[in-house]
């Protein structure tokens, strides 16, 4: 495959950056990469392992030059960064995030940035509960969608954007940014927020079974801890950027498990078993459309 941009920068070296740039490696579209973390660690351990051409000390040696950055931090951090950054663009370089917010992003980062730079959001759909440089792996975002939002930028800016993406293994599709912020509360948000409670719940308990829900944990129990082990920044972040939506849909979810639990009460079988039904069916289109597969591994890859 070609090179798509001459020169990419990474702001952040975490699980999704240190993912592209071996992605990016494989498919052979990067022609040069830099890297850039908050903390002399990271940036140390970056270099260790070889993520980048070469990792900077500062935020601005980074940028400078770069024909697409990415901003690969937590979405708390996304307006620090754009307003340290903007001043050292070059004209005519597309922007883009990974955060998975975006209207909150937009708002944060858009106000910042020249009209000389396009500026398109996105969010690959794709991650594991590991973070830190060495987390990332090449097959990350293999047959995963990536949603970008064009929110106005010129469609050549967005058009380059996408076949990036689909080069580091990615399907992508344009999507607004209220609507994605939206289905992924339903898709992803929640979820996360009813597993880090359910965890929760488990811890409280833990005296009175013992170690017992350790020792016994079965799947779904297990599952949820896999999910509930998932950074505590970037989710705090997540919920405290999309608060009308996540509010929104726990809202619908506890109407649902009143329901439920009055079926329970009341002994309504038949409405468990329609409701069970229903699930399962969502289940089977999860599997038809190929997104039920396990990231393979949470090793470092390079190809
Ligand atoms: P991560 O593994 O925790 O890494 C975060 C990186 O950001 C670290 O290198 C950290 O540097 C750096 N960082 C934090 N604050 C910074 C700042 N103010 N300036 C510069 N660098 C800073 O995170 P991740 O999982 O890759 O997530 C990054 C973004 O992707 C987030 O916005 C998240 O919402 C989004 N996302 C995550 C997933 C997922 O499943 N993990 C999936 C899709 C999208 P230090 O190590 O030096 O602190």
């Amino acid at each position: 495959m070609s090179v798509i941009y001459d020169k990419v920068a990474f702001i952040g070296l975490g699980l999704i950056a240190s993912s592209m740039f071996w992605a990016g490696q494989r498919a052979g579209v990067v022609g040069h990469a830099t890297g850039f973390a908050r903390t002399q660690q990271t940036r140390t351990t970056a270099r260790d392992i070889g993520l980048c051409d070469d990792i900077r000390d500062t935020l601005i040696e980074t940028v400078l030059d770069a024909d697409l950055i990415v901003l690969a931090v937590p979405v708390g951090a996304m307006k620090a960064v754009a307003q340290q950054i903007a001043p050292h663009l070059k004209s005519g370089c597309t922007v883009t995030d990974v955060g998975s917010v975006k209207r909150e992003v937009i708002d944060a980062v858009a106000p910042y940035l020249p009209e000389t730079v396009h500026f398109v959001p996105g969010h690959p759909l794709a991650g594991t509960e590991h973070s830190g440089p060495e987390a990332g792996f090449a097959t990350l975002f293999d047959n995963r969608w990536c949603l970008l939002v064009p929110n106005g930028a010129a469609s050549d800016a967005v058009e380059r954007l996408g076949r990036y993406w689909r080069a580091l293994g990615a399907n992508v599709d344009m999507m607004d940014a209220d609507h994605h912020d939206r289905v992924l509360a339903v898709t992803s948000h929640c979820p996360h927020l009813i597993a880090y409670t359910m965890v929760g719940v488990a811890d409280d308990l833990r005296r009175v079974t013992d170690s017992e829900v350790i020792k016994y944990s079965a799947a779904g129990f297990r599952d949820f801890t896999r999910i509930a082990a998932s950074d505590p920044t970037m989710w705090r972040d997540v919920f405290l950027s999309n608060k009308d939506a996540t509010l929104e849909i726990l809202g619908r979810f506890t109407e649902e498990l009143f329901a439920l639990q009055r079926a329970i009460r009341t002994g309504d079988g038949d409405h468990l078993h329609d409701y069970f039904s229903r699930t399962r069916a969502i289940r089977r289109g999860i599997i038809d459309a190929g997104q039920d597969t396990e990231a393979p591994d949470f090793g470092r890859r390079k190809d």
